[in-house]
């Protein structure tokens, strides 16, 4: 089932999970775990194309996706006669989130108008504040505009907004104490900038220094 550009959210995918390891947060992976017989699929009447069966090559996440070893992984739609888009249908992801004591979600992945979209609804449902991470998703567009109007709705169900180049400001991940060594690790491009910029300046003072002397 392809998701068109699905690969470029990869690299950004893992960019992601290296903030929010550094930062201790949890990470969830949800992933389709579908039986050979599901009703999504075009043989049971459904939409799609065969896809995500599980134990199969298919639904395994894809190889350069770097996940770490402690994530969670939440796999859905493993009832033949259920669809399942959220990450929170079906499974034991809400009642985690709320033992643990999470109030706020970062969501990224495909596809934008099905799971991501779904997943963001009921997260914002179940009160978490949810941030879509913009530049980590990818539609499949049916229509034209699906993806971008699944993003209007999320936003208008008060979903918040962020790419990589917010990172670590203004969205608050817990520190882990040491700027310099931590979240503000490559390859973060607003970061790059910052440390030009306070590198220039000293270029001048040193120089006047030197002459004085
Ligand atoms: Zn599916």
């Amino acid at each position: 089932m392809p998701v068109p550009e699905a690969d470029q959210v990869i690299p950004v995918l893992n960019d992601y999970i290296k903030i929010f390891k550094k930062a201790n947060a949890r990470i969830f992976a949800t992933r389709d775990w579908h039986p050979p017989n599901h009703i999504s699929f075009k043989a049971q009447g459904g939409p799609w194309p065969p896809h995500c069966i599980r134990d199969t090559e298919g639904a395994k996440f894809h190889p350069s996706l770097k996940i770490p070893s402690d994530v969670a992984i939440v796999s859905k739609a493993m009832e033949p006669h259920k669809e399942a888009y959220s990450g929170f249908d079906g499974t034991e992801l809400a009642n985690t989130l709320q033992k643990e004591g999470a109030t706020r979600l970062f969501v990224g992945g495909l596809a934008t108008e099905y799971c991501v979209k779904n997943t963001v609804l009921d997260a914002l449902g179940l009160s978490f504040k949810t941030i879509l991470l913009f530049d980590a998703i990818r539609g499949i567009n049916k229509e034209y505009d699906d993806a971008k109007k699944a993003i209007d709705q999320m936003i208008s169900c008060g979903a918040g907004q962020a790419s990589l180049s917010d990172f670590p400001y203004p969205i608050e991940v817990p520190s882990t104490g040491d700027p310099d060594n931590e979240l503000y690790e490559k390859p973060l491009a607003k970061i790059e900038t910052r440390k030009k910029a306070r590198m220039r300046p000293r270029g001048p003072y040193k120089r006047i220094r030197t002459e004085r002397g």
